[in-house]
């Protein structure tokens, strides 16, 4: 998707939700920024994330972005782990890859053993 397509997505959305009697809040999203609507059912959403958690305390809200980044981390690992796995399989990988593939692995444990915590 081209980025003027999602910028227009994000304009239907926003305006699909005002139209829904959404409120627009003064708070911004934690990972776009975008405004925050109130929907009828009270439920707090962002125009791309959808459901949003409002935090009450700054740890809370510091708690919240990086649990979120970090599963951000964890499915970009993962993805690039697949490209590298699949070159292994066809056993067609070199030392320098079968580093990163290590790398990667280490970074995917790293980021379990911190979201376990
Ligand atoms: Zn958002």
């Amino acid at each position: 998707m081209s980025k003027e397509e999602k910028n227009e997505e994000v304009v239907k959305k926003m305006s699909d939700l005002m139209r829904s009697g959404a409120v627009m809040l003064e708070q911004a999203c934690p990972l776009c920024g975008l405004p925050l609507f109130r929907i009828r059912s009270g439920e707090v959403v962002c125009p791309i994330h959808g459901p949003v958690k409002i935090v009450k305390s700054e740890e809370e809200a510091v708690e919240a972005v990086s649990s979120a980044v970090l599963r951000e981390l964890e499915k970009a690992v993962a993805r690039k782990l697949h490209t590298y796995v699949e070159l292994f399989v066809r056993e067609d990988i070199n030392t320098s890859e079968m580093k990163d593939l290590i790398y990667l692995l280490d970074i995917l444990e790293r980021v379990r053993r911190i979201r376990k915590t």
